[in-house]
């Protein structure tokens, strides 16, 4: 069987073709490098992605502060990351950089708030 993929490491966006039998990869084509080859098989074995959503500050001159994954996590508990991020509520201020939920889901990543929220006033 065979699946494409888009690799984003670099602007030339190759389409990469993996071709595999039930876990095994047989083969990666359509590569202009070798990176295309380590990224192709990371998708198709354990794909990974940064997660940005919001969080809701109370008290804060916005309602909502964006934040994001230090790191990738596992597309498969990115949906599980945003229900647990969406109970989630922090108290103004939040700074730039602040931590807001570390080792989400047991993952090893923090959250971090993107921006800064002050107090209102
Ligand atoms: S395979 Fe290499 S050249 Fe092609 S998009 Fe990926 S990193 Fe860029």
């Amino acid at each position: 069987m065979q699946k494409e993929y888009t690799c984003t490491v670099c602007p030339m966006g190759c389409t990469l073709i993996v071709t595999y039998e039930g876990d095994e990869i047989i083969d990666v084509t359509g590569y202009e490098c070798n990176k295309g080859t380590d990224y192709a098989t990371k998708e198709h074995t354990s794909p990974e992605r940064m997660l940005t959503t919001t969080v809701r500050v109370e008290g804060g001159e916005l309602p909502l502060v964006p934040v994001r994954t230090t790191d990738p996590i596992p597309k498969g508990v990115m949906l599980y990351c945003m229900e647990a991020l969406a109970k989630v509520e922090v108290a103004a201020p939040v700074k730039e950089g602040d931590t807001i939920v570390s080792d989400i889901l047991g993952t090893g990543v923090n959250i971090i708030a993107t921006r800064s929220v002050g107090k209102p006033g």
